[in-house]
């Protein structure tokens, strides 16, 4: 059997279990930690940056409630520029029995630093093949997948590097890839685009954050395409609101997409990116609501079942999807 790489070591894909595809134990910004260290940390959040021992509790707190709703697994997609940290994934990981897989990768609307800028994709492609078979950050933690982004600039130069170097990194390892998009500027098939010019299998792409949209044939299109897709980001409201996201998700059930879905929040235990009255805003315009990682469990599941979605749909996307992303199996 395939085995899949966790942050507290390598487990056999059926052990892999109901697993969320795409949630962050903490989201900070790397180089502001690392410049001014202990400034924002506890992220943006204010009940949470009151909880004893700030962003780890807080990470603590979110995979424990995960886990005590039955999740065994998350894909945490933090790569660099999230503030990756695989010693923290790892401390969580053992505290709360979570299974936390690590990814690589570069997560960027388009700023390179100078040092990939003057590189070319198999030069940074080396680097995540680096953290898929040796281990990340100087640990023996290996990532299990490759992260890359295409948001609101759309595919830029700097964006374009990063997708070749991941489908190459990809080429390499066999690990798969997930590519954060963005549908209100369409970058979906773009992307998919730049992995089937690089000979990427489309079994290997999740195209995340596909749920922004309602647009069913912009969706169809890239499931036609082969590749996986999110319904990531329930209770982002901003993006798209909850029942949108939910009819959108059983008409692509109805349609038989159920084996390239699926479901996710993109919760972030502690993000920093915004001060803590920007968040308090943000929440009072209603931009985000339940936005955490119990919303899949608590909300989402019960209403899709209610919408006639089945078991055997339900376990098609929470285990089974999981592993043959990760597996190719
Ligand atoms: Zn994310």
């Amino acid at each position: 059997m395939a085995t899949i790489e966790t942050v507290t070591g390598a487990i056999d894909a059926g052990e892999l279990g109901t697993t969320l595809i795409h949630e962050h134990l903490r989201t900070r910004d790397e180089a502001v930690h690392s410049q001014w260290p202990g400034v924002g940390t506890s992220g943006g959040i204010p009940e949470r940056a009151i909880e004893p021992g700030g962003d780890y509790g807080a990470a603590v707190e979110a995979a424990g409630a995960a886990v005590g709703l039955g999740v065994r697994s998350i894909c945490d997609p933090t790569a660099m520029f999230l503030g990756r940290d695989v010693q923290f994934m790892r401390r969580v990981a053992e505290e709360t029995g979570l299974q936390v897989i690590p990814c690589t990768g570069i997560y960027t609307y388009d700023h390179l630093p100078s040092f990939f800028v003057s590189r070319d994709p198999d030069q940074i492609a080396e680097l995540f093949v680096q953290d898929i078979e040796q281990g990340i950050q100087g640990t023996e933690i290996k990532a299990a997948f490759i992260k890359c982004a295409a948001d609101e600039p759309g595919i830029t130069e700097n964006v374009e590097k990063v997708h070749r170097a991941a489908a190459r990194a990809s080429l390499r390892t066999g690990a798969p890839i997930m590519a954060h998009s963005r549908p209100a500027s369409d970058t979906g098939p773009q992307q998919v685009e730049i992995f089937r010019e690089e000979g990427v299998e489309p079994s290997k792409v999740q195209i995340a954050h596909t749920g922004d949209t309602d647009d069913l044939p912009y969706i169809e299109r890239l499931l036609e395409a082969g590749v996986f897709i999110g319904l990531d980001r329930y209770g982002l409201e901003m993006f798209l609101p909850y029942e949108r996201r939910n009819e959108t998700a059983l008409s692509l059930l109805e349609r038989g997409f159920a084996e390239r879905i699926f479901l996710s929040a993109d919760s972030c235990a502690t993000i920093d990116w915004f001060p803590h009255e920007v968040i308090e805003q943000m929440l009072a315009a209603g931009m985000a609501k339940d936005w955490d990682i119990r919303i899949i469990h608590q909300r989402v599941l019960p209403d899709l079942r209610e919408g006639g979605m089945s078991e055997e749909q339900e376990r098609t996307i929470l285990v089974e999807n999981p592993v043959r992303w990760l597996t190719g199996e």
